[in-house]
């Protein structure tokens, strides 16, 4: 299946956040840094069209397009685009259909997958924040199913999921996830203490058994326990 993107036209805005400056992102993604450059086309395809500007604060929306975390209030972040671009890389070997991610915050990531032709499913712990993030998947006419709850229990109803994404960090990988990722699946999460991680891949073989492998050296904001309104 070759993956479409679902955007509406009339959602591509003008000025700092033209095409130009979202096109001059994805040349920098394809270059990449010192981690290497995305080369999957429908991902930067993806990185695009999806309108990174509509999911920030409007006094930020002038740096959407720079390859950097911002932050989106509550001090939580939208992912840096190249860790957004290599984490929806890293599960598209699998040829997901049916995605779960962990940590909505701004919406972002799951409106790059939503724009891949994926069935996404997504998870937020602060409530304020998925308020926010389900107005910009209206918006943008992105067909994103949510939740507002702990994601450090998965969302069990939906699953087995094809793909799941952690985007948030923890000091060990949450076991409840992995049983919640089908047979053939990939499971992609930042592990490790607070101020540097590692973005680990884990693929579930057909005998139940798991690969890891280490995509990166990421930083991401915590994985937290409990709700807030
Ligand atoms: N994918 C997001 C990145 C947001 S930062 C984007 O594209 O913008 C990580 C998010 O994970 C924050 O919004 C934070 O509130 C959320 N988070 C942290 N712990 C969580 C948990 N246990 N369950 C669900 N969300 C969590």
């Amino acid at each position: 299946m070759t993956p479409r993107l679902r955007l509406q036209p009339e959602a591509v805005g003008v000025g700092m956040t033209s095409q130009r400056v979202r096109d001059r992102l994805v040349q920098r993604l394809r270059e990449g840094g010192v981690n290497g450059g995305i080369t999957d086309e429908n991902v930067l395809n993806a990185v695009r069209v999806v309108p990174r500007h509509l999911f920030v604060d409007e006094a930020l929306a002038s740096r959407a397009y720079e390859d950097t975390a911002l932050p989106i209030g509550h001090g939580q972040t939208i992912s840096q685009p190249w860790v957004v671009a290599r984490m929806t890389e890293a599960i598209l070997a699998a040829q997901p259909k049916r995605v779960l991610e962990i940590g909505t915050g701004s919406g972002y990531q799951a409106a790059i997958l939503a724009a891949l032709g994926l069935e996404v499913y997504t998870v937020e712990r602060i409530g304020e924040l998925l308020r926010q993030a389900r107005r910009r998947f209206r918006a943008l006419g992105l067909n994103v199913r949510s939740k507002h709850d702990d994601g450090r229990v998965g969302w069990a109803e939906h699953g087995p999921y094809d793909a799941i994404l952690v985007t948030a960090a923890a000091p060990a990988l949450v076991e409840a996830l992995l049983d919640q990722l089908a047979v053939g699946g990939v499971l992609v999460a930042p592990v490790g203490g607070a101020s540097a991680q590692s973005l680990l891949r884990l693929a579930k073989r057909p005998d139940g058994s798991i690969e890891e492998q280490t995509l990166a050296p990421v930083v991401f904001v915590p994985l937290l326990a409990g709700t807030l309104d």
